[in-house]
């Protein structure tokens, strides 16, 4: 509590942003109201909408109280005892029948750090089950591929927000923090105020692209080929930086050869951005004493996702900027903890600290912080989407929490079918979701104003959230349903309740790892406002900037890729003429099961739409709001349309926070990256058909 009105100091629920806010006790049905919370460095008292209307999800009406046991076809009211007994008793019993990776496991990246550890831990030895992954498969796997191959580590943004203004360039590309973390928004304000400058890399003129100096709206899924022209002029003008490539990296050669195949005509013809802007971009870029690139989804959710953050970097490195003050490569991620989540074991490939499933020396680390046998634990598993598409196959039986699939998923009907194909479903949630309505077992769990845990926002900074409130009778944390699944597996010991003694065996299981937690403490993250890792000891000041002496291959040098643009894995033809890219609008978040429930929210966006320009308007006989058909190789959903110039007219958008009608996810392609397994969210192959209203 920070003061005499008892406020107590937490974190958003929402995004990686992670603000910090103040949470009032009211006495109503509301329990708590938010309020500013000036002294945290990264939002200074700052919140954007589905900040401020957080605390509406905590009342009575807008949230789950008690367990659900579908009998007769319905889901109906049960006690804990019954739902958990028969959790376990199902679990066991498909385990039985067809081996323990026939039970899956789903995470999301919404969870607190001692959840997410708590997951892993949960399936690799209550479980012994591979099959394991979580939504932020979804979200950032591949720039934390690019980052890792390039950089040795994978850690969002390597370096504060707070550099982000003293830079004298930044390149911002597929990301639009106007609306999904408008509080960041003034470190680019700020930027452009210190005589820096702004470039946005986006098929629609977004808010984000308003506030830019130079706008490039590429075709979605060309990224890659734009990246690479913009190397290419990089190197023709000569404006590389041969000192800092000799003497920190590797693997030159073969990526300059790889650009300079990529003609700036060329790219121009594949991205549709005029030469002109292409060499003003470069040029703003290489004027600057220090720039950055920072990505999002935009250039991630592709298949070629891995490839095009490389692409990126490569820019980066070839001019020198990365490694030194307020310059470098960073990846905005945007799940609450898009970060910590990718870190402590939810992940196929991975055990806590982000060591990997497949090391030797990690499995025996682990092993002794869990007090069981190296050989127990099983292998990698199948990655998110792979894991969704073998339900009701080789996986029979499904725990899932803090992820709502049926909307969020891509090609979500087909993932739909999957969820409904299983022998047992259980969601944990905090509401009544579109994935929780088709379960076997609904188990309600607390939310972030009822319970304290870690999260790591996208700066690297582990933050703390504060319990404010008691959950009402009738739920529990996820801890406490973890910890009673996995006494009735047998498992009494090894499972604590209290997310404290969960975050200091965390510490312990990631000491030594890539994210080092073990100097972290619950103390120290009150006291410093976050704590950056890795951070190895109390004494340890933790690391607010990476890579400034050495990057973290075992030579010290950074590794250029080389890569090649590619298409998309689907592109327009004579029967899907049109590109769909999709994205977050600024009073929704996510698949929306929690902001959707908010009715100030919903009054700002109140429901699904597709964005197209009045060109192409013209040509289907369409005018804005009518009823349109979106029409893939995936499905058909109808939605109003939205006439806008903003965007490019071969492309149309649509926001994907709705299920059903409206859904966007419908339609998006499950191509999977190679490398980090991310879906090809952003690009993908539609037609538009007139609705005709009887
Ligand atoms: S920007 Fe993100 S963390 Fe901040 S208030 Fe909005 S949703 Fe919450």
């Amino acid at each position: 509590m920070s003061n005499a009105v008892a406020t107590t100091d937490t974190h958003c629920p929402y995004c990686a942003l992670q603000c910090g806010m103040g949470l009032r006790r009211t006495g109503g049905a509301v329990p708590v109201s938010v309020v500013e919370r000036p002294g945290f460095p990264v939002n200074q008292g700052a919140l954007c909408g589905k900040g401020s209307n957080a605390a509406a999800v905590l009342a009575p009406g807008a949230r789950l109280s008690t367990p659900l046991v579908r009998r007769d076809g319905e889901l109906r009211p049960a006690g804990w005892d019954e739902a958990l007994d028969l959790v376990a008793d199902r679990l066991t019993a498909t385990a039985g029948a067809y081996g323990r990776d026939a039970v899956g496991v789903f995470g999301g990246g919404g969870l607190t750090n001692e959840k997410a550890y708590l997951l892993g831990k949960f399936a690799r030895v209550a479980l012994r089950t591979s099959a394991i992954d979580y939504n932020g498969r979804f979200c950032m796997s591949s720039a934390a591929a690019a980052g890792t191959r390039a950089f040795g580590l994978d850690r969002g943004l390597p370096f504060p927000v707070a550099d982000i203004p003293k830079a004298g360039c930044v390149i911002l590309v597929g990301s639009n923090p106007a609306e999904t973390m408008p509080p960041f928004v003034r470190y680019l304000r700020e930027l452009r105020e210190n005589g820096g400058t702004l470039v946005v890399v986006d098929p629609r003129r977004t808010r984000t692209a308003e506030l830019a100096d130079l706008h490039l709206a590429p075709r979605p899924g060309t990224d890659l080929a734009l990246a690479l022209g913009l190397l290419h002029l990089v190197v023709a003008d000569g404006r590389t930086d041969e000192d800092f490539i000799a003497e920190r990296t590797t693997g030159w050669a073969e990526t300059r050869a790889a650009a300079m195949a990529h003609w700036p005509e060329h790219v121009e013809a594949v991205t549709g951005v005029p030469l002109p802007q292409l060499r003003e971009a470069a040029r703003m870029f290489c004027d600057a004493d220090s720039a950055m690139v920072l990505t999002a989804r935009g250039p991630e959710q592709q298949a070629k996702g891995t490839d095009t953050v490389s692409a990126w970097i490569n820019l980066c490195l070839a001019t020198g900027n990365a490694g030194r003050p307020n310059a470098g490569y960073g990846c905005l991620t945007g799940q609450g903890n898009g970060q910590g989540g990718r870190e402590h074991g939810q992940k196929a490939d991975q055990l806590p600290g982000y060591r990997k499933l497949d090391d030797p020396a990690a499995r025996a680390h682990v092993a002794a912080v869990w007090g069981v046998d190296p050989d127990s634990l099983p292998g990698p598993g199948r990655s998110a989407y792979e894991l969704l598409d073998s339900l009701g196959g080789e996986v029979r039986a499904l725990l899932l929490t803090g992820s709502n699939p049926v909307v969020s998923a891509p090609h979500a009907g087909h993932v739909t079918e999957r969820l409904r194909s299983l022998d047992f479903l259980v969601v944990s949630d905090v509401v009544l979701s579109e994935t929780a309505e088709l379960a076997d077992v609904v188990l309600p769990v607390a939310q972030w104003a009822e319970e304290t845990g870690t999260m790591t926002n996208l700066e690297g900074r582990v933050i703390l959230r504060r319990k404010a409130v008691d959950a009402p009778a009738g739920v529990r944390t996820d801890l406490e349903v973890l910890h009673a699944l996995a006494a009735r597996l047998g498992h009494g010991e090894g499972f604590p309740t209290d997310p404290e003694k969960a975050f200091d065996e965390l510490r312990r299981a990631s000491a030594g790892g890539p994210a080092d937690y073990a100097g972290i403490s619950y103390e120290r993250i009150a006291a410093e406002d976050g704590v950056f890792w890795p951070c190895s000891s109390p004494e340890h000041p933790g690391t607010p900037r990476l890579f400034l002496e050495r990057f973290a291959h075992p030579d010290g040098r950074a590794r250029f890729t080389p890569v090649q643009h590619r298409p998309a894995a689907e592109e327009p033809d004579a029967r899907y003429p049109v590109r769909l890219t999709t994205g977050r609008v600024l009073a929704q978040y996510q698949s929306g099961a929690q902001t959707r429930r908010v009715d100030a929210l919903n009054a700002a966006a109140p429901g699904p739409y597709v964005e197209l320009h009045p060109l192409l308007a013209d040509r289907l006989g369409v005018r804005d709001g009518d009823q349109v058909a979106v029409v893939s190789r995936r499905g058909r959903t109808v939605t109003p349309a939205r006439l806008t110039t903003a965007i490019r007219p071969d492309t149309v958008f649509m926001p994907f926070h709705w299920a059903g009608e409206g859904s966007a996810n419908i339609h998006t392609n499950p191509a999977l990256d190679p490398v980090s397994r991310m879906p090809e969210f952003k690009a993908c192959a539609v037609r538009l058909e007139p609705v005709t209203v009887a």
